[in-house]
């Protein structure tokens, strides 16, 4: 077995993961001498195969994707306050009392991707989320955070966006519809936090939401703009933007949990963006 600590990404599918390439990427640019994998974990295995990486293998620190966030949210001893909020984990992390941290990165990945990256301020703005899954319960919490006016969250099943109002609710102003209700409102931001796009698919919007120098990002993010990001720029979106950066900056903060060095992502997402061609 290898000397060099050991990290990896767990989740099913995981063949076409970008995150090996982002954390050796990582690695290589901060100095840290180190290994990361992507691993095939079905749920079904999640525990058993988390309990070998980390006690048997070297393992120091794990990413967990679909379908495992909230069974990893259950595994961890200890959580961060946003993880705990999220109900779901990204990150696992070996603590020195042989305990396992939970955080949740996602949320912040993709705050530090609007805001830092892209210069698209949250405060005092008005922001509809498309979607209610895992990854809204993820940014839901560090948005609220930068104090935006409010937000809205829309979903096909109502009942679930009006459950996420419900926990969210005590962090500022939020409330849930359905998409025919949103006809003649409209917002300086639009996140789509659905999966629509994995299948080429679009929520059913109705046109006029964007307010003007409105801006727009897809969670999701793909070689080709996604169906929403096509949808964005014909609206007369000022920005259109998909989620590849998020998952560079989520990955960074991950790094930096466990290595307690902040790699620098302009570079890798300049590198990346790139090789799609843009
Ligand atoms: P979930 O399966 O938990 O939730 C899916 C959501 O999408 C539900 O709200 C569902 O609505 C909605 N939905 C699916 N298809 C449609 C459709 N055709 N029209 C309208 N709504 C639809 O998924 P996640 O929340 O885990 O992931 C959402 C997206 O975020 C994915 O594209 C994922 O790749 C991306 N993501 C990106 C990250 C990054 O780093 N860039 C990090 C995490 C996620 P309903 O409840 O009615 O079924």
């Amino acid at each position: 077995m290898s000397h060099k600590d050991q990290y990896a990404v767990f989740g099913s599918p995981i063949k076409h993961s970008k995150s090996p390439r982002i954390h050796q990427f990582f690695a290589e640019q901060t100095q840290q001498d180190l290994e990361y994998r992507a691993v095939l974990v079905p749920a079904e295995q999640f525990e058993q195969a988390v309990n070998d990486f980390f006690f048997q293998e070297g393992g120091r620190g794990i990413n967990c994707t679909v379908p495992l966030k909230e069974l990893a949210w259950a595994y961890a001893d200890k959580k961060t306050a946003r993880a705990e909020l999220s109900k779901a984990v990204n990150t696992l992390a070996l603590q020195e009392d042989g305990s396992i941290l939970g955080d949740n990165t996602d949320g912040i990945g993709l705050v530090t991707d609007l805001q830092k990256n892209n210069a698209i301020l949250l405060t005092g703005k008005k922001i509809l989320i498309l979607g209610a899954g895992g990854a809204s319960r993820g940014i839901i919490g560090p948005i609220q955070d930068e104090l935006p006016e409010t937000i809205t969250i829309a979903n096909r099943t109502v009942e679930k966006a009006q459950n996420l109002t419900t926990e969210f609710a005590h962090k500022g102003a939020i409330n849930a519809c359905r998409y025919a209700d949103l006809a003649g409102l409209s917002f300086d931001l639009i996140i789509n936090a659905t999966s629509a796009s994995l299948s080429n698919d679009l929520p059913p919007l109705v046109d006029g939401l964007l307010k003007e120098q409105a801006c727009c990002y897809d969670l999701a993010y793909a070689n080709e703009a996604t169906a929403f990001v096509r949808w964005a720029r014909e609206q007369g979106a000022l920005k259109s933007l998909d989620g590849l950066g998020m998952l560079i900056e989520q990955a960074a903060e991950a790094f930096y949990l466990w290595r307690g060095v902040r790699p620098m992502s302009e570079e890798l997402i300049r590198l990346l963006d790139l090789e799609r061609g843009n």
